[in-house]
């Protein structure tokens, strides 16, 4: 049922950060700033990522986003490099135990390669006033339990690409096999930690992870052996779903947008965006190994609503990446819905996208 993994070069970073004894939600303590092996956070006695993980004390920006810091991209990574960057993992060495380096935890589907300026008032913004990367807080997980590394460690966890030390000052690509890993050891480690279960859970590679960590079966129960690649079979599922929790139809939903019919709506689709399309631009996503463009699909009333036809073909539209979140989370309103578009409001701009046709 799930195609075959295949490793994704440059999923994700491993970046290191100063230690922060407050758990890098305020300032650091003096003795942190004097063990920094960084000359700035020394000389200045000020340290930028000290807010990492403050992302539930401290507000975010009016994207929605928050902004952490790391030193190592004040020479951003290379663009082209890091298009398909999904998780950029924080390290730190804790110098009150012996060195000893750890993950922290990660910023998930960070945005970065740019200085962000935080605008929303807080006291502390005053002093830590900018990063440069950010990401959503609910994407924002940190570890109680961290991982602990090492070069042996590293070795038998597949946690770093072949023969590459954990660079002391640096950051180090990681293959999807090694995000993928580094998660899984994240999870055992804080088994009871929602946030990165709920991460899990919609992360592309590790949906089968998700599957076998959480319990689906009721979820089976529910829409029994069905493989949702027919409209009969979603048309039979709809009718399920009814009076079901929306977790339940969220899963649903995620099912059909993995299965045949999406794959359908994203062929006849020619695997484009349909908002980069109408606002003339070209898509920036990336193209697979098969050679298509990486292209998601997106309900477009949401499927918590239960509103018949919700999940049938004609509330499918192909999205990238970008847009997709956008979608979820940015300032979009549907003004309409008709029996041939869509129309929506995207930052007050109207944008009217075609349905698709299937017959
Ligand atoms: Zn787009
Ligand atoms: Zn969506």
């Amino acid at each position: 049922m799930y195609p075959e993994k295949k490793t994704i070069l440059n999923y994700g970073i491993l970046s290191s950060i100063s230690w922060n004894s407050n758990n890098w939600a305020d300032h650091p303590t003096d003795e942190d700033l004097k063990a920094s092996k960084y000359n700035y956070v020394k000389d200045n006695a000020h340290m930028h990522e000290s807010l990492n993980f403050g992302h539930d004390n401290f507000p975010v920006e009016e994207d929605g986003y928050y902004i952490g810091y790391t030193p190592m991209f004040n020479r951003p990574p290379d663009v082209e490099n890091s298009r398909n960057v999904q998780v950029v993992f924080f390290t730190s060495s804790d110098f009150k135990k012996f060195n000893r380096k750890t993950i922290i935890g990660f910023y998930g589907f960070p945005v970065f390669g740019e200085w962000f300026t935080r605008k929303s008032k807080h006291e502390l913004y005053k002093t830590y006033s900018r990063g440069n990367i950010k990401a959503l807080p609910e994407d924002i997980i940190y570890f109680q339990n961290p991982i602990v590394i090492n070069n042996e460690i590293v070795q038998t966890n597949n946690l770093l690409p072949e023969g590459k030390k954990i660079s002391q000052q640096g950051f180090n690509y990681l293959n999807s096999d090694h995000v993928y890993n580094l998660i899984k050891l994240a999870l055992s480690l804080n088994p009871s930690n929602s946030k990165l279960k709920n991460f899990v859970e919609k992360f592309p590679l590790i949906e089968k992870l998700a599957k076998e960590e959480f319990d689906l079966q009721d979820f089976i129960g529910i829409i029994g052996d069905t493989t949702a690649d027919t409209l009969k079979d979603i048309e039979k599922l709809e009718k399920k779903m009814k009076g079901q929790p929306p977790e339940i139809k969220q899963r649903i939903s995620k099912y059909i947008e993995r299965g045949a019919i999406s794959k359908k709506v994203k062929k006849l689709n020619n695997y484009k965006c349909s908002i980069c399309e109408e606002l003339g631009n070209s898509t920036n996503s990336f193209v697979k190994r098969n050679g298509n463009t990486y292209i998601e699909t997106h309900h477009v009333e949401p499927v918590s609503t239960v509103k018949i036809g919700v999940l049938s073909i004609t509330n499918l539209m192909t999205v990238c990446a970008n847009h997709h979140r956008q979608l979820h989370f940015g300032n979009v309103d549907l003004i309409e819905n008709t029996e041939k578009f869509f129309t929506f409001i995207i930052d007050e701009q109207k944008i009217r996208i075609e349905k698709i046709n299937i017959s």
